[in-house]
């Protein structure tokens, strides 16, 4: 199985740290409103990718957070009126309702950013116990970017162009060292949670939270990190560097990222206004349907969302049903019971698919062809499957076809 990684810029094969385990970081949403299709797409693919490797054979570790303190939440907190905490366990609960609407699995753990100050409070200190990490005069501690030796390589940036870069937008009374360094704790301003800490009353700065919470929950070292391609710079180079810098040893072998979903060629986002929750969109089609859309391109490549390409998903998903409820109905009706040598010799031709699946799979999980190979498979049992057949024959033919669909987390039903 070979996989695109973002670290060495190339197809790789994967060998996992631990022969038959994988550990699986992927980033998870701010929760301070209901989440986006754009946001959705992580979800499915790396979904989609837990279950290919358990099909395989892998004890997978899958973990995702919740980042449930941001200035975001905040803010929605004071527009509402009420405690930040509520604005996120609303949220929390309204994403795990989508997740399960679109056959996302729930991870193995769901870490919450507010359940884990400790652990931050324990790699803060010993940043600043080796020297990657300093506090200024208002409590605010900061990365010493400089110090850690691999910055850039996730992203492929250059430190003294970043630094050209920065030095333009330089706040007067900033209190960092450099230009480039970043917040790992800040205090509290009015209002706003916060947690004590050595150095102020404070809360701590995102690129912290997801190192602590994959080291707590996976270890020092790790196989697969995930998540949109907007996190590969900063958030995942500072990831790097935060806990390198802290546990000695690499972080993560495999960066995966997916690419946006657009709208007219723009990426969807809150911010930009330009965007369908998964709700709305649920209002008009099936979950499957949005499974079959977000899977029906390679994950690496940007997807534009358009009612076409929803109506195309819509009526492939109905060929793959049909196609199924057709087997089961027949398989219920069928007078014999045992396979024929010409019923064997079929199932075994319909082995292709299965293969052809794999292969795509194994491609840097190549979901838009091992969609097609489904197809195609359905195809295959239409044109191979009728009341003359036997039940052992018609059932074996079902489960390929509900094999192969549950891989993408298609329920062909
Ligand atoms: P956020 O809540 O913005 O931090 O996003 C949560 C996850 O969704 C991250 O992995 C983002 O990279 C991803 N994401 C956000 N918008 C999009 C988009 N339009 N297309 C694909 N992924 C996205
Ligand atoms: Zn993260």
């Amino acid at each position: 199985m070979k996989l695109y990684n973002t670290l060495t810029k190339r197809k790789e094969k994967f060998v996992p740290l631990t022969e038959g385990h994988v550990s699986m970081y992927v980033c998870g949403p701010t929760v301070y409103n209901l989440i986006h299709i754009g946001n959705a797409r992580p979800m499915i693919v790396f979904d989609t990718v837990r279950r290919y490797l358990e099909y395989k054979g892998y004890e997978v570790n899958y973990v995702s957070n919740f980042t449930d303190v941001d200035d975001k939440i905040i803010k929605k907190s004071v527009e509402e009126g009420i405690p930040a905490e509520e604005v996120s366990r609303r949220y929390i609960a309204e994403c795990k309702k989508d997740m399960a609407d679109m056959n996302v699995k729930p991870a193995t753990t769901h870490p919450l950013a507010t359940q884990e100050i400790d652990g931050m409070l324990d790699m803060i200190s010993t940043l600043i116990d080796k020297g990657y990490a300093y506090a200024a005069e208002d409590g605010t501690v900061y990365y010493r970017t400089r110090n850690f030796k691999g910055y850039g390589k996730l992203s492929g940036k250059n430190i003294d162009d970043l630094e050209a870069g920065h030095r333009d937008i330089q706040v007067t009374g900033d209190l960092k060292e450099d230009p480039l360094d970043f917040v790992l704790w800040k205090p509290k301003k009015e209002g706003e949670p916060y947690w004590d800490s050595p150095w102020c009353k404070g809360r701590p700065g995102w690129h912290i939270e997801c190192s602590v919470m994959s080291k707590k929950y996976l270890g020092d070292e790790i196989d697969i990190h995930a998540g949109g391609e907007d996190l590969i710079f900063p958030h995942h180079e500072n990831e790097i560097a935060q806990s390198e810098a802290a546990n000695g040893v690499p972080f993560a072998k495999y960066w995966l990222h997916n690419a946006f979903l657009n709208i007219d060629n723009k990426k969807m986002s809150k911010s930009e206004g330009n965007f369908f929750t998964v709700r709305e969109i649920g209002e008009k089609y099936d979950l499957q349907v949005r499974r079959v859309f977000m899977l029906s391109a390679h994950y690496r490549s940007p997807l534009n969302f358009s009612a076409d390409l929803m109506e195309a998903a819509k009526n492939g998903l109905e060929r793959i049903v049909t196609a199924a409820e057709n087997l089961r109905r027949l398989s219920g009706h069928a007078a014999a019971e045992d396979m024929t040598a010409a019923e064997q010799a079929l199932y075994e031709k319909s082995e292709q698919y299965v293969r052809k699946f794999e292969d795509a799979m194994d491609d840097d999980f190549n979901t838009a062809d091992a969609v097609s190979t489904v197809f195609e498979l359905v195809k295959f049992c239409n044109t191979n499957a009728s009341s003359e057949n036997s039940k052992a024959y018609l059932n074996a033919l079902s489960e390929r076809v509900d094999l192969l669909s549950g891989i993408l987390g298609i329920i062909p039903e």
